[in-house]
């Protein structure tokens, strides 16, 4: 799968975004180690704080099709010309499963940047702090 088909799929997944307040809603295309993609979007909430970004959904959605590694994450957003990086959260909880997964963060225009999860996020917070 290429970068564009991946894009594509998470072009797709922001149409069914529900954002009706930050009116940003953003869609997501995780590609599993095996090459499974799972999408996710924005769910916003009336509470604010119980919004669920597009990148968590996808990763809950992979987990409980028993995937636990992955390799890119694709993040668009519509109405954005900025390009999509995930935010803090979303990065704490890709870093869980996955801290060398590769992020293509898509604006609206289709232009994209890759960064690695780990160059956005160094020293981060994980697992190996349990041991
Ligand atoms: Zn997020």
């Amino acid at each position: 799968m290429t970068d564009r088909d991946l894009i594509n799929r998470a072009v797709e997944a922001a149409k069914n975004a529900y954002a009706p307040y930050s009116k940003l809603g953003m869609g997501a295309a995780l590609e599993c180690s095996d090459g499974t993609v799972v999408t996710g979007c924005t769910v916003e909430n009336a509470a604010l704080g119980s919004t669920i970004c597009a990148e968590q959904a996808a990763v809950c959605a992979a987990v409980a099709l028993g995937k636990r590694r992955f390799r890119r994450l694709a993040v668009y957003s519509g109405n954005s010309m900025a390009y999509c990086t995930p935010c803090g959260t979303c990065r704490q909880v890709l870093s869980e499963f996955s801290p060398d997964v590769e992020l293509l963060c898509v604006r609206s225009d289709g232009r994209y940047v890759s960064y690695k999860l780990r160059d956005l996020m160094p020293n981060m917070y994980s697992k190996e702090h349990f041991e």
